[in-house]
């Protein structure tokens, strides 16, 4: 099995080192300190495809795969940890669980603005009493409204990454009555 980057790949990989030392490199600690969220930079990130690499052009994304978005994930992180889990939460945690779970109408709706970056997408699956038994969950679709008000400022557990800023916010809801999950 060849393990090596394809030329495509090691393109996409000198891209976004590049970037990164350009247009993130000079500013991190000056973003870090102040708490700002780097909007403009999310915003470039869109306009080359990487807030959604992985998801098909009909979608609005460039249509590549796992291998180019870790890769695009783990040049922004060698420079901003931060840039790399805001990259991840939007498109792995946000977009691609209605990519892969939504139906075609949803997908429609939501996944050309995620995946230009013009919306950031966020996943609320914590609470205060479910960090990593996810199934121990109580919200149900009922509590929708109350979890989009308190997501506002960064979730039940302040654990939701970048909720402060979503224009999508994806709710984990129980099904009551039932063990399973629903979408919403
Ligand atoms: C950087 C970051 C980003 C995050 N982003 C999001 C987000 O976007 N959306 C969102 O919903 N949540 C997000 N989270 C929350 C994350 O999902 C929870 O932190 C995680 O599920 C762990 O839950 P907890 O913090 O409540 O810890 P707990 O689940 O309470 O666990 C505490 C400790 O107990 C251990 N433990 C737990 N259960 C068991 C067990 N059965 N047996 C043995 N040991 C156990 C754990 O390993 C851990 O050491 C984020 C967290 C971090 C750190």
């Amino acid at each position: 099995m060849d393990f090596a980057l394809s030329d495509e790949q090691l393109q996409l990989q000198a891209m976004v080192r590049d970037f990164a030392a350009r247009e993130i490199a000079p500013h991190v600690r000056a973003w870090d300190e102040s708490s700002h969220f780097p909007i403009d930079v999310i915003r470039q990130l869109g306009r080359l495809g990487l807030m959604g690499t992985i998801f098909p052009a009909e979608y609005g994304g460039p249509g590549l795969g796992y291998i180019e978005y870790v890769l695009a994930v783990e040049e922004l992180s060698r420079v901003d940890g931060s840039v790399g889990i805001i990259v991840a939460a939007h498109t792995s945690l946000a977009a691609n669980h209605i990519f892969v779970a939504g139906s075609e109408d949803q997908r429609r709706r939501y996944l050309p603005k995620l995946a230009s970056g013009e919306q950031i997408g966020a996943w609320a699956l914590t609470e205060p009493r479910s960090g990593s038994d996810a199934g121990a969950a109580r919200r149900t679709a009922a509590l929708t409204s109350v979890m989009r008000a308190v997501s506002a400022v960064g979730g039940p557990a302040g654990m939701v990454i970048v909720a402060a800023v979503a224009g999508l916010l994806l709710g984990a809801t129980r099904d009551p009555g039932s063990r399973s999950w629903c979408r919403q």
